[in-house]
């Protein structure tokens, strides 16, 4: 017998899984994924950091939104960011500084001896940085883990093993359905990260552009070990990031390689730009390669999440293009998700958040 819900959300990963949390108290809500476990994909390979310059001003107000709610659910430890440069970089980093200052971001030119304190073994040439003390390291499985908990309690239906295949309008209702199942619903979800596109498709919506765009990092046993205080470390022209995870050292050359939608791996090639860069910073000595990973990390053209109805068909809802901030703003981006999807009113969490300005509309009004 076809089950019917109010919702169906294609993607269980930290977009999906979070809106189902915020949508289940509301209404009866199916979650389909089709690997074997959610997180699989890019939720299951971030760097897990909150770092509230991270994706630009647009992003802001849906990372400082969250933020408060990710203290005050203990997903959150102290890190501390330092996006340093050389002298020639002296003006990066100060408009760095004066750009988000203004915006609320507690930041401040960091140089000399006291930035020297911060990342033991720094070359010299690194001689200035803008310093966000506010900057933490996020628990993205427990995130992840209780916005699933939370969904399931409320009575969310979860479906694994489930790749939608056919999306059909069938008088006032979905119809969605996998190899082995399908399920009726008022109103289907495209969640799902870099295949978004692809699910529009499916449901005769016009793709929007969203790009999978690939980031690749490594984990480095190194000598000296990264001290565990040692802030998450960016390079102002955006070409390296480091951070220190459990006694050994996470690294990224900050590439955004154009990729297709698919269970994606590091190249060696990206594994050693990541390694000559961080050789340029550091003194450390690189004594193994532990771990490589990559994941799709997925933009809309003006880089911009996208949360809302979308303009020519009925029913069909966008929460898509998390780019490299996916997690780090999911609380405030999965209240305001189930706010516009089921009509409820703004609170507290969204309050100062514009939703026009990640309406799926933006593109076809600009056309
Ligand atoms: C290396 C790296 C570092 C990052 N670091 C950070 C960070 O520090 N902080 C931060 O906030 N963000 C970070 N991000 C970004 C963040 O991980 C993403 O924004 C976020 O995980 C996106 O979540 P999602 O649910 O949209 O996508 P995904 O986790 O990819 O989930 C989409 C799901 O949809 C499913 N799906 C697709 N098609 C179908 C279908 N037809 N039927 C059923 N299911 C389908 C897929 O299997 C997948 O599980 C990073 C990303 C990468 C790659």
């Amino acid at each position: 017998m076809t089950e019917h819900f109010d919702v169906a959300i294609i993607g269980a990963g930290m977009a999906g899984a979070s809106l189902a949390a915020e949508c289940a108290p509301h209404a009866r809500v199916l979650l389909v994924e089709a690997e074997d476990a959610p997180g699989y994909h890019t939720t299951g390979r971030s760097a897990a950091f909150w770092e509230e310059a991270y994706g630009g001003p647009g992003v802001l107000p849906l990372t400082e939104a969250s933020g408060r709610f990710l203290r005050e659910g203990g997903f959150l430890s102290p890190r501390g960011a330092l996006n340093i440069g050389r002298e020639e970089d002296r003006t990066k980093v100060e408009a760095f500084v004066e750009r988000f200052a203004p915006l609320g971001v507690t930041v401040e030119l960091l140089e000399g001896a006291a930035l020297a304190a911060r990342v033991p073994g720094l070359s010299p040439a690194w001689c200035v940085a803008a310093w966000e003390p506010d900057c933490a390291d996020i628990d993205v499985a427990g995130l992840h883990q209780h916005y699933l908990a939370v969904a399931a309690r409320i009575g969310s239906v979860l479906r694994v093993r489930a790749r939608i295949e056919h999306i059909e309008r069938e008088g006032e209702a979905w119809r969605i359905a996998w190899r082995d199942g399908e399920a009726r619903a008022g109103r289907v979800v495209n969640a799902a990260g870099a295949w978004a596109d692809t699910v529009a498709s499916l449901a005769g919506a016009a793709p929007l552009g969203i790009r999978p765009l690939r980031r690749t990092v490594v984990q480095l046993r190194t000598e000296p070990v990264p001290p565990a205080d040692l802030p998450l470390t960016l390079g102002i022209n955006e070409d390296f990031y480091f951070k220190p995870q459990g006694g050994r050292l996470w690294l990224s050359p900050h590439d955004e390689t154009p990729d297709v939608a698919r269970d994606a791996a590091a190249e060696e090639l990206d594994v050693a730009i990541a390694i000559d860069r961080m050789n340029h910073v550091v003194d450390w000595k690189v004594e193994a390669v532990e771990r490589r990973w990559a994941g799709l990390r997925s933009f809309a053209p003006d880089r911009l999440p996208i949360y809302g109805f979308d303009p020519a068909v009925d029913g069909f809802f966008w929460f898509a293009g998390q780019g490299g901030f996916g997690i780090q703003t999911a609380p405030a981006a999965a209240r305001l998700g189930a706010q516009l999807l089921l009509g409820l009113g703004s609170d507290a969490l969204t309050a100062r958040i514009d939703p026009a300005a990640y309406a799926p509309s933006r593109f076809t009004a600009a056309a």
